[in-house]
């Protein structure tokens, strides 16, 4: 890899940069510089953009964009940056964007042909599955889920067979309520690591099946405190599943070969449990009444 400069700030570009989600060391040089040489920044809290500014003595000018205010903001903003203004998107911690105000900014400049720049930097849901001990290779981010009940459970239903680790976002006074429908709907099996509060003094990230997760925060209110992230194993099929094909090869078997036999030829097949095979298919005999022509 070679080192690489960033070069001066450009014109009529917009900045997406992430902010600390707890420790204020995580903030990157690069962020820092942008921050300090834009014409403006585009903030979800002001006041809370401010604290960060001040405490790198940052003196840049800062301009609300709020979830609620984003579309009717974003005129003024375009035409700042048509202008030639540069401008920063930043939200109150981690990535902008990712659960937070941005989407509708970077669409319409990308729209516009306006150039947008990403800074990498803190982001909960990524800090949390690096850490997770879980498959990080595919995984999907789903965020909050929904606040009702009966929308939660379609949600989770939906995710039931998603075989990606899975990533939630989630608040401490839901944890509870979503812990029991994931229950329902994963198992108590299904493994679980909650990541809280990450980089702050309190961090803690603890992993086990989600029937062990649930008595273990019940005990203690300090377990489910602060800011949550959920990381969840994802789906896979249990050991001794068989695919309809290879329990088709199994019964072909049966005609020619005694049962044994035939479970170890189809476990050669089909790369799956001789044993498994055996027991499903003295079961089945035994359903069904059926007489093998060969002596077990
Ligand atoms: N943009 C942010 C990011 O990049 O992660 C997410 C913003 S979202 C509004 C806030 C949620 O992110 C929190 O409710 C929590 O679920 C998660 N979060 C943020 N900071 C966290 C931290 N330090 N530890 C654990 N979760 C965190």
């Amino acid at each position: 890899m070679k080192p690489y400069q960033q070069e001066n700030i450009s014109a009529s570009t917009l900045y997406v940069v992430p902010s600390p989600i707890g420790n204020l060391e995580d903030i990157t040089l690069r962020a820092l510089s942008v921050l300090r040489n834009v014409d403006l920044i585009a903030a979800e809290d002001t006041r809370h953009t401010g604290f960060l500014l001040q405490h790198f003595a940052i003196k840049s000018r800062l301009f609300s964009l709020r979830d609620y205010n984003e579309q009717e903001k974003l005129g003024a903003l375009l035409k700042r940056l048509g202008y030639g203004e540069s401008i920063a998107l930043v939200s109150d911690a981690g990535t902008p964007l990712i659960n937070d105000p941005g989407y509708h900014l970077v669409r319409r400049c990308r729209e516009a042909g306006i150039v947008v720049v990403p800074l990498p930097g803190a982001c909960a849901a990524i800090t949390a599955l690096s850490a997770a001990g879980l498959p990080s290779n595919r995984f999907c981010y789903e965020g909050f889920l929904p606040v009702k009940r009966k929308a939660r459970l379609d949600c989770l239903e939906s995710l039931e067979k998603e075989s990606r680790t899975l990533i939630f976002y989630e608040s401490t006074h839901r944890l509870l309520v979503t812990l029991e429908d994931m229950i329902t709907i994963f198992g108590r099996l299904r493994h679980i690591v909650l990541a809280r509060e990450l980089t702050k003094i309190w961090e803690s990230i603890y992993g086990a099946p989600l029937g062990e997760l649930l008595p273990w925060i019940q005990k203690d209110k300090m377990r489910r405190r602060g800011e949550i992230v959920l990381i969840v194993e994802g789906y896979s099929m249990p050991a001794d599943f068989m695919s309809p094909k290879a329990l088709h090869t199994l019964s072909l078997l049966l005609f020619e070969f005694p049962i044994k036999k035939a479970a170890a030829l189809t476990a050669k097949i089909h790369g799956i449990k001789k044993n498994a095979l055996y027991r499903y298919a003295l079961e089945h005999q035994r359903k069904h009444n059926l007489v093998s022509k060969f002596t077990l």
